[in-house]
């Protein structure tokens, strides 16, 4: 695997290998587990050359506690990659990334699809997921750019940023959410937790399936309200940022269960030593639009 530290270095050395090479790019922010190891997985299987990039981002944690506490586990991340037969692994410092104040000074019209749900609770969180995936998709010439269905308001926004700010010809390819055995969905995070929270955190993945088996059987604002009660019932959960069943097209809430082909079940709830996210497709497939 190809080490780089240097934006110029990893870029002259891909734009010669991109003649004659498809790259697929799979942007993290370290502390990698299984479901990150998917993204490069499906990235190895799809193109000639897969690049990941480690970099815990500073523009998109409004959070500065949350900042601090991110798990940085370089050396474990790199054993994984090697396993993996990763290609090309991009290590920059905050300097590469925003070499001069005009990268962070970069606003981005989203269309309405940060004005919800972890944008409203993360204020400036997915200008700053924009800025960093913007920069580095200038450094990396990218065929297919991997994103996981965890964070799914992010790949609608990183989709439209490629398609209608950007105008690149990236493809933006979103992979499905991998689960710890008992459901919890896999995040950098849930090494925070404590026991308790651990068992605590199960609630989500719980109140997402609840909705999926009952949806249509019952209106859904009754549905969300018994599933906000299980949530909320559960000792570890703070505070319940919403739990809302949308569609996924553009994330607006629906009322009826006929309100859309596809319906997503989204939740973000704090606990102690974390903010979880997780979402389930409760009606349709995500493969349909
Ligand atoms: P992060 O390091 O948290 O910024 O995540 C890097 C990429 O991995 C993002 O595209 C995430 O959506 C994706 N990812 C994180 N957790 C999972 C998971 N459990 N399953 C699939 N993809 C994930």
């Amino acid at each position: 695997m190809k080490v780089f530290h240097k934006a110029n270095d990893i870029h002259t050395w891909l734009r010669s290998e991109h003649l004659t090479h498809s790259i697929g790019f799979v942007p993290t922010m370290g502390a990698l587990h299984a479901g990150h190891l998917s993204l490069i997985d499906r990235s190895k299987a799809e193109n000639d050359l897969t690049v990941c990039s480690i970099f815990v981002n500073p523009t998109q944690f409004n959070d500065p506690n949350d900042l601090e506490k991110y798990p940085r586990t370089l050396t474990d991340d790199t054993d994984k990659l090697l396993q993996h037969n990763c290609d090309v692994l991009f290590l920059p410092t905050e300097e590469e990334i925003y070499p001069d104040p005009s990268i962070k000074a970069r606003t981005y019209d989203l269309a309405g699809l940060e004005d919800r749900w972890e944008g409203a609770n993360r204020p400036g969180h997915f200008q700053g997921v924009c800025m960093v995936v913007h920069r580095l998709l200038e450094i990396i010439p990218t065929d297919r750019l991997y994103l996981g269905q965890k964070d799914f308001q992010q790949f609608l926004i990183l989709r439209h940023m490629v398609r209608h700010i950007l105008h690149w010809p990236v493809q933006v390819i979103p992979c499905t959410i991998v689960r710890e055995d008992d459901g919890l969905a896999m995040s950098s995070r849930n090494v925070r937790l404590s026991e308790q929270e651990r068992q605590d955190s199960l609630v989500l993945h719980r109140a997402l399936q609840y909705l999926q088996q009952h949806a249509g059987q019952q209106p859904l604002q009754e549905l969300l309200q018994a599933a906000k009660s299980m949530v909320t019932s559960a000792d570890s959960i703070q505070k319940l940022d919403y739990l809302a069943i949308v569609n996924p097209v553009d994330m607006a809430p629906v009322e009826d269960f006929d309100d859309a082909a596809t319906l997503l079940a989204i939740v973000a709830a704090h606990l102690p030593s974390a903010r979880l996210i997780d979402n389930q497709v409760i009606k349709g497939q995500l493969a349909d639009w």
